[in-house]
């Protein structure tokens, strides 16, 4: 299993956002972007763009003397229950949560899901937290947000510096609220308290099927191919580990602390393994060292953004070499940064197609929860690289008719289900 930051007690608050534009702006850029292709009137791409309802407020742990400010959006349910990540970060804000809810709407509908948009927040370092005190504060979160999450309502899952613990917790709290046990209120849960065999590696698998497709498109053959990886956690750790696994040589990998390099192709489960043991790959003998910045610029076949959003900006656009980017993180790229690429002919497949992997086997864990049943993890594993790769072609062939794209196309794919639902709803003003 691979380390995450949360895991390895490593502070969220150390975290850089280098990226100039809020995640919230590229979510919007992109949708209106998208919906002016389409030739929709500003009233639906209001409608498509703004939340239908935000949650918002301050909790309360014992021997924590400030007050935690929590959030929750649910952006737009035309497709049915909100669902999104809870993400516990003391950079996290409205309108980083609003802006990663506006993705996930994109996303689910894409995903082909019979699900709507919607994220959590806690402003918060998780570091400082005990962990009988990280009991309280879910327990808290959800007594909070009980009047609007549920499994017809609103169903969260984790995101970065929360974990399948919390979402045990929150099951439990939210099964005393409603007086009967609910493992379908959240997904990403321990395997014992209804969580879904795959859902670990369910997002860095589904990217590498995607780079499989993307390379196949290129004409290269993987064990032809290398890579870069920025983050090691449980996107970009088990993204690595996969890609490996296919012969592609993987040369750079990156966490929060900086990167490693080696021309020869690094060995990603003896990388794997430090991050386990030091808690970060800086400390790795066998790579140089290089730093964060120098990794996006390395002269690969694929690099994959896995860490956080605004990491490709028009500052280092123009610098990128890999032929490939397969979007693990949510909005790594800013708008700006993505004409460029786009300019320069890079193979961009997006964060709403690439990194969907993760929310489609929390689907699977939902029916799952719902029915009683068990699937063996070749079931779910097997059904993940059906939905990737047919969903990648998809995105593909629409944007190769309509002449725009892969970003473009996913997110007019996307919006087109949307508006199709809120017509047949009879919501569209
Ligand atoms: P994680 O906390 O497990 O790992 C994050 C990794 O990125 C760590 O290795 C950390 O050290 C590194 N990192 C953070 N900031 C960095 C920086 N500025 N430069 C280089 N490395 C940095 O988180 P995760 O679950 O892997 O999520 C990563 C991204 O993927 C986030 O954008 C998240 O929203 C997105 N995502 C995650 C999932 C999922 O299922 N976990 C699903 C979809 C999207």
């Amino acid at each position: 299993m691979i380390v995450n930051s949360v895991s390895s007690g490593l502070s969220a608050k150390k975290m850089s956002f280098k990226g100039t534009e809020s995640i919230w702006t590229t979510a919007k850029t992109n949708i209106e972007n998208a919906a002016n292709e389409l030739g929709y009137g500003k009233s639906l791409i209001n409608q498509l763009v703004y939340p239908e309802r935000e949650l918002s407020g301050f909790v309360h742990v014992g021997g924590i003397d400030e007050p935690i400010q929590v959030f929750r959006t649910q952006h737009n349910t035309a497709l049915g229950p909100a669902k999104g990540g809870i993400r516990m970060m003391p950079a996290v804000d409205g309108e980083t949560v609003r802006g990663l809810a506006t993705d996930m709407s994109v996303k689910n509908s894409l995903a082909g899901l019979p699900l709507g948009g919607g994220k959590g927040g806690i402003r918060f370092d998780s570091a400082k937290l005990s962990p009988a005190q990280r009991v309280d504060l879910f327990r808290a979160y959800t007594r909070f947000m009980a009047p609007i999450i549920g499994p017809n309502m609103d169903i969260p899952a984790p995101d970065m510096f929360t974990n399948a613990g919390d979402m045990d917790i929150i099951m439990d709290e939210y099964s005393k609220v409603v007086g009967h046990n609910d493992p379908g209120v959240v997904t990403g849960k321990s395997l014992m308290n209804g969580g879904s065999l795959g859902r670990q590696e369910a997002t860095g698998l589904g990217v590498v099927h995607t780079v499989e497709e993307a390379l196949l498109k290129e004409g290269i053959l993987p064990n032809r191919a290398t890579a870069a990886v920025q983050g090691s956690g449980n996107v970009g750790g088990v993204a690595a580990k996969y890609l490996h696994e296919k012969g592609v040589k993987v040369l750079g990998m990156s966490d929060m602390y900086g990167a490693i390099y080696n021309k020869k192709g690094l060995d990603v489960p003896e990388v794997l393994s430090e991050i386990k043991q030091k808690g970060t790959l800086t400390k790795y003998a066998k790579a140089a060292k290089i730093s964060n910045e120098d990794l996006l610029k390395l002269n690969v076949d694929v690099l994959v953004p896995a860490a956080t959003q605004g990491q490709i900006t028009e500052k280092n656009a123009g610098s990128i070499l890999a032929k490939i980017i397969a979007e693990g993180a949510n909005g790594p790229t800013t708008p700006g940064a993505d004409k460029i690429l786009q300019r320069r002919g890079i193979h961009v497949v997006p964060d709403v197609l690439a990194n969907q992997g993760g929310v489609y086997v929390s689907h699977l864990e939902h029916i799952q929860n719902r029915t009683r049943d068990i699937w063996p993890l070749k079931t779910v594993l097997d059904k993940l690289a059906v939905q990737m790769k047919s969903r990648y072609n998809e995105v593909f062939t629409y944007s190769i008719r309509n002449k725009v794209s892969m970003r473009k196309a996913a997110t007019m794919l996307a919006l087109e289900r949307i508006a199709n639902a809120l017509k047949a709803r009879g919501r569209i003003v």
